[in-house]
């Protein structure tokens, strides 16, 4: 099957480079090769891309530039970096309050500060993925050092209340970390507005280059960096900046909060159609957390009986690229993490599927990706099919962490 022919579904694990952003890294690349670090006019030069786009985001952000306390957007390797950062950089004195449905970026860092003695309280979440604010409050009158809870759910799409969080957590003046990794580019985040400390996002999710993110921190919030080096960043990030990866991700910004307004909802609709289409052919089809708000442009859907390994690659011979969730975590063992906190049954578990359009789908690729995940499923539920297309290793399968 040729990769045209491809219906790309995947866009919570990784979107394509939008072509003004492939346009605007070609262009620095040729003339930004100098250290931003240099003093002499070259590195000056490289220097101001970086200071500049760093500025433009900021203040897109709502960030505040000035004052004795500005607050900062550090500059990191993608998501995974900016989530260590934030937890073990806010955290270390502990104790910390997460969400049981964070990504791994987050909740493995969890479990490390647990090793390291550091206490971590886990918020439960209801059969909609949502945190309880009342367990919330309660942690919260414990005291704590740090609170994470991820905005837009990596694998269902389930959008926290951010603004009540926010509030809770101000309240009892403790900081609010968030990974903005799924949402950031789907909806307009005024941290003037949100009570937010700490803000998470990545480039590739957003149509801009692989390998850089961000972290956004309120100028008045301490913070220990992870590495140590020389002075980039004030220290917090030590480490050569990159020019052209900066400008891709400012691209790529600019080009998606552009889009955002007018592309949002024919992107809900799309996500809608598959499901409505879905669900015309099984009844008995359970999208995880659609009772809630969630990002416009994830769905996740379980179908009793089918196995999610073996529809994902019977979809993938059909040209559907989606995921039981996975590029950060193929191959391990466990199941959703997000779906078993939500209390989902194994059954369901067991048949997780994941799919998530973005702003470069169409109506029409929607149409047939739909024609094409019907057939696949109704092929596979044919009791002779089942026997012959049966994979025989890997139920253990790979946990949704995208
Ligand atoms: N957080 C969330 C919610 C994500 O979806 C991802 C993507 N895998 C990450 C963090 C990690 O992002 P990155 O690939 O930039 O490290």
């Amino acid at each position: 099957m040729s990769v045209r022919s491809v219906l790309y579904l995947d866009n919570n694990a990784s979107t394509p480079l939008a072509t003004p952003v492939l346009e605007a890294m070609v262009k620095c690349a040729r003339c930004q090769h100098a250290n931003p670090a240099s003093p002499h006019q070259l590195g000056r030069k490289a220097r101001h891309v970086v200071e500049r786009v760093r500025e433009e985001i900021l203040a897109d952000l709502g960030g505040m530039l000035s004052g004795t306390t500005p607050d900062r957007l550090i500059f990191t390797s993608g998501a995974t970096e900016a989530n260590n950062l934030a937890v073990r950089g806010m955290g270390r004195k502990g104790p910390v309050i997460l969400s049981s449905v964070e990504h791994p970026s987050v909740e493995r860092v969890g479990q490390f500060l647990i090793q390291e003695g550091t206490e971590v309280r886990w918020l439960s979440v209801n059969s909609d993925g949502l945190i309880s604010l009342d367990q919330l409050e309660f942690f919260l009158r414990q005291g704590a050092s740090l609170v994470s809870v991820i905005w837009a759910n990596h694998e269902t799409g389930v959008c926290q209340s951010m603004a009540k969080i926010g509030d809770l957590c101000r309240q009892y003046n403790i900081p609010l970390h968030t990974d903005a990794t799924q949402i950031i580019a789907k909806k307009k985040i005024d941290l003037r507005e949100i009570a937010v400390d700490a803000l998470t996002f990545s480039s590739h999710k957003f149509h801009g280059p692989k390998g850089i993110g961000c972290l956004f921190v309120r100028g008045n919030v301490p913070l220990d960096p992870l590495v140590y080096g020389g002075f980039q960043q004030a220290g917090i990030r030590p480490g050569t900046e990159s020019p052209v990866l900066v400008e891709g991700l400012w691209a790529a910004w600019k080009w998606a909060q552009g889009q955002r307004e007018q592309a949002v909802p024919p992107l809900a609709a799309m996500r809608d159609c598959l499901e409505n289409r879905l669900l015309a052919a099984f009844p008995h089809i359970v999208f995880h957390g659609c009772r809630v708000e969630r990002s416009p442009q994830t769905s996740c859907f379980s179908l009793e009986g089918l196995d999610r390994q073996v529809l994902l690659m019977a979809l993938d011979q059909k040209g559907i690229a989606c995921s039981t969730g996975a590029a950060c975590e193929s191959g391990a063992a466990q199941r959703s993490a997000t779906l078993g906190a939500m209390g989902c049954e194994t059954s369901l578990l067991e048949a997780a599927i994941r799919l998530s359009v973005g702003y470069l789908n169409t109506p029409d690729e929607i149409d047939d990706a739909a024609d094409r995940i019907i057939n696949c499923i109704n092929n596979l539920q044919r009791p002779s099919s089942l026997v012959s297309t049966a994979i025989p290793a890997r139920r253990e399968g790979s946990k949704m962490v995208d």
